[in-house]
């Protein structure tokens, strides 16, 4: 399906005369990120600029998330403090989009507790978002929808990035693994592949434009194409996007490790482009926990996998997402993930502790485990990883990689900073003249989370 605004001239000229701006506070994942980067990408089309801050702006859009409990507080809370706004400007337009409005009880509650919103939309309503957005400008309608997801892929949705260097692009939508903890399958549907020579134009478009950098995005990318019945796989797809002049890096997530294939682990092999940095949910490292959480794999088939792939890609490394505390892990189930952390020396691990979602398998699951106890095995798994990560750091001092320079560092505007393929943040000195482009930085200072570096050669 193509994206069409026809609201686009009339809402331009109230816009224009106005000169309406926007202001979006993505919450959560990678996935919402590009989805902002779409609304971005259709208000900017309809004339409205972005605001420096929210306090600057007339349309605030709240992309949220519902993988965790304190998002959907946090939401609540923003909604909350747009009130005294809403008051004294009532032409302020709030929207509230994403994996939260895809959820029924959601929408009825904000229909109650903050009736000032003007729109709320799910994750598949983007497209009907322009006629929304029209509704309460023209009709002054608000604007509540609850929609089914259906099988349909939205293509040509206009896209703006943050950076002109690095984009994402998404290949695959929803998921089919249903994992008990897991709230996605539910708020964004099953799995529906992009089609490749649609994913392949946005990538050759974005490197015509001098983009260097692309993640690909979906719940579990190493699905990809499955649903199309076309024969083309997710490594057919890496392979034809490692052919495009001008994308240097490559980066996907995730992929779920039950359909990690050899195809995809050589096509990693044999390219100078992907990176060799693999991220790989473990979610528990045992056995018990893992089926408890309907993962398809056990501890050893995980660290099977990581020595199969390590075999044919001897540089590589993995980030990880983790959950402590998921119902009823015990002390010793939890020193399974302990001993699976040892072994692979994650180079990222997004922990977590588990958090009930409503309409899940794993929220009617038996807990017994006391809050304070999950606290204390995510304060053992943030300390085991700052080791970790010390350690490894402490080994790239004095070697040298290359590092796409992506602009000013955030901390130091002296300074710049970039990426080495494992995604570690490096600074270092550099100017203007070199920014989007790849050098060599040797690694001279271990600062735990980022490292100081200089440009040789
Ligand atoms: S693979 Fe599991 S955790 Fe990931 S999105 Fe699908 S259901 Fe959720």
């Amino acid at each position: 399906m193509r994206f069409k605004n026809v609201y686009k001239e009339e809402i331009k000229k109230y816009v224009a005369k106005n000169n309406l701006k926007y202001y979006i506070d993505t919450m959560g994942c990678a996935m919402n990120e590009n989805d902002s980067s779409k609304y971005a990408g259709i208000l900017e089309s309809m004339g409205f600029t972005k605001a420096e801050d929210i306090d600057k702006s007339n349309l605030v859009l709240f992309n949220t998330c519902s993988v965790r409990e304190n998002a959907e507080n946090t939401l609540y809370g923003r909604l909350g403090s747009l009130k005294k706004k809403k008051k004294e400007d009532s032409n302020t337009i709030i929207c509230v989009v994403g994996c939260m409005s895809q959820q029924k009880h959601v929408i009825e509650k904000i229909k109650e507790s903050y009736p000032y919103t003007d729109i709320v939309l799910g994750t598949y309503s983007m497209i009907s978002f322009p006629e929304k957005l029209y509704n309460v400008i023209m009709k002054k309608e608000r604007q509540y929808e609850y929609i089914e997801i259906s099988n349909d892929v939205i293509e040509e949705v206009p896209i703006i990035y943050e950076s002109d260097k690095k984009a994402s692009v998404s290949i695959i939508y929803g998921c089919n693994n249903f994992c008990t903890f897991c709230i996605v399958p539910h708020v964004r549907g099953r799995e529906r592949s992009r089609m490749p020579e649609d994913i392949l134009k946005d990538v050759k478009h974005l490197a015509e434009k001098g983009y260097k950098e692309i993640m690909l995005l979906g719940q579990n990318v190493n699905s990809y194409g499955k649903d199309l019945n076309i024969n083309y796989t997710f490594a057919d797809l890496l392979k034809d996007l490692d052919k495009i002049e001008g994308i240097e890096i490559i980066r996907f997530t995730s992929p779920h490790p039950k359909d990690f294939s050899e195809d995809v682990i050589d096509v990693i092999a044999s390219s100078k482009k992907i990176s060799h940095l693999l991220h790989l949910p473990l979610q528990s490292g045992n056995t018990r926990v893992l089926k408890k959480m309907n993962r398809k794999y056990t501890k050893e088939q995980y660290l099977e996998l990581v020595d199969r792939i390590k075999s044919k890609i001897p540089d590589v490394s993995f980030s990880t997402d983790i959950i402590v505390g998921f119902p009823g892990e015990t002390a010793e189930e939890f020193e399974d993930t302990m001993d699976v952390v040892n072994k692979v020396k994650f180079e990222q691990i997004f922990m977590f502790i588990y958090s009930k979602r409503e309409s899940t398998p794993a929220a009617e699951m038996e807990d017994g485990i006391t809050y304070e106890e999950k606290v204390e095995r995510l304060e053992i798994l943030k300390k085991k990883f700052e080791e970790i990560t010390n350690e490894k750091n402490e080994k790239m001092i004095g070697q040298v990689y290359e590092i796409l320079i992506e602009g000013k560092s955030k901390t130091n505007d002296k300074l710049y900073t970039g990426r080495t393929l494992n995604n570690k943040v490096v600074i270092f000195d550099a100017d203007e003249t070199l920014v989007g482009k790849i050098v060599n930085v040797e690694i001279i200072k271990n600062n735990l989370w980022y490292l100081t570096g200089k440009i040789v050669g």
